[in-house]
């Protein structure tokens, strides 16, 4: 298959359900790491092409929901600094902190600008020495390679006015999280493809011996994701616990070499906090020794600040897998993607978000209109 569409096709997909069904003898629980698994899950109604004794509970792997509250309000009192430039992908400014969110920030004139890669904002940096530059660096290890290569480069070039405020997150220690959880009910993982394009697969083969459990590294289309799940209940049901790759057209077992090369030379591994669920050890990215001095956090002296989650909010137990959106009292009610209580809500990619648009029966009857929240779909 070369396109799109091809990964779309309807009468394969039905195939392959037929196939899931005549392999599933008893019911099983797989957890699809990855938000934009998640949302092509809701959006294709590809659960609902499954046996029903197979169940799909929604992973950690979005990165606008997990990055914590601190960060969001770090950025906001960097933001709002007269000297500062201030650089986010566009999917963070509605983000709400724990009183404000950049896009407030940008209204009252701010100079917060959406760019499409750190290199971007390197640029900016590079334009305007009398100002400082901030990139608001998040995400899974997909997206940290891009952010190290602008700190590397920044360095190189000795670039004083540049510095990124951190927040990276790494799979592996969230679904360790999860499988060690008293209250786990994974049995199987589709693990995220685009991260493992960066980071390969070796990483996972001691979860699956360690805790038993079959791990498919899958893609995010509808047939992918079909296809994971087929080759996770094969496993399953023989009883076997190994990692398996379903995404071969992007994903081999050592990942994209120089890239984790990169990432290793300018991050290391520290705890980091995942909004929602709380702090991960070993979970996160920080800048390296030799290049601290970037740290914005450290630069502006915001790294001390703390925040609270909204009580109501359960997406922590969301993120884990234990709970559904439509479980949660707010969904739909006090809690939009206009305006979100909480970290699945706040993302296209957040399984409350993806349930809100594209399950509107599921929603509560005492629900607004969302065409009035103007959500569409
Ligand atoms: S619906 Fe809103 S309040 Fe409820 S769990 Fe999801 S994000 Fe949190």
């Amino acid at each position: 298959m070369k396109y799109l569409d091809e990964y779309r096709d309807a009468a394969t997909a039905r195939t392959l359900a037929g196939a899931i069904a005549r392999a599933t003898t008893r019911p099983w629980t797989i957890m699809e790491v990855c938000g934009g698994q998640t949302h092509a899950i809701v959006r294709f109604g590809i659960d609902t092409l499954l046996p029903p004794h197979i169940t799909l509970l929604h992973g950690p792997g979005c990165p606008v929901c997990v990055t914590p509250l601190e960060v969001l309000d770090q950025a906001v009192a960097i933001a709002s600094r007269p000297d500062v430039i201030f650089c986010s992908f566009g999917d963070m400014l509605r983000v709400p902190g724990s009183t404000s969110d950049l896009f407030q920030v940008k209204s009252n004139g701010g100079d917060v600008r959406i760019v499409y890669s750190p290199i971007d904002a390197l640029q900016i940096a590079r334009e305007n020495p009398k100002k400082e530059v901030v990139f608001l660096a998040v995400g899974f290890e997909t997206t940290a390679p891009a952010n190290a290569m602008a700190v590397h480069r920044a360095k190189e070039e000795g670039i004083a006015n540049f510095s990124v405020l951190v927040s990276h997150v790494l799979v592996p220690p969230a679904m360790e999280a999860i499988l060690s959880s008293r209250k786990n009910r994974v049995q199987g993982f589709l693990a995220a493809g685009h991260v493992c394009t960066i980071m390969g697969y070796t990483e996972y083969e001691p979860l699956a011996r360690k805790y038993h459990v079959p791990i498919v590294v899958t893609g995010f289309e509808p047939l992918d994701i079909l296809q994971g799940v087929h080759m996770c209940v094969q496993q399953l049901e023989e009883g076997r616990a190994e990692v398996e790759n379903q995404y071969v057209r992007s994903v081999r077992r050592e990942g994209n070499v120089p890239a984790r090369a990169l990432l290793s030379e300018v991050f290391t591994v520290v705890p980091r906090k995942w909004r929602g669920i709380g702090e991960i050890p070993a979970s996160g990215l920080g800048l390296a020794p030799p290049y601290v001095a970037f740290d914005a956090a450290r630069r502006f002296e915001v790294d001390r600040h703390t925040a609270e989650e909204n009580p109501e909010c359960i997406s922590g137990l969301i993120l884990q897998g234990i709970r559904k959106p439509q479980e949660c009292s707010a969904f739909g009610t006090k809690c939009t993607p206009l305006h979100p209580l909480g970290a699945t809500m706040v993302s296209s990619e957040g399984a409350c978000a993806a349930y809100y648009k594209y399950r509107r029966h599921e929603l509560p009857t005492a629900a607004p209109s969302r065409a009035a929240e103007g959500t569409g779909a």
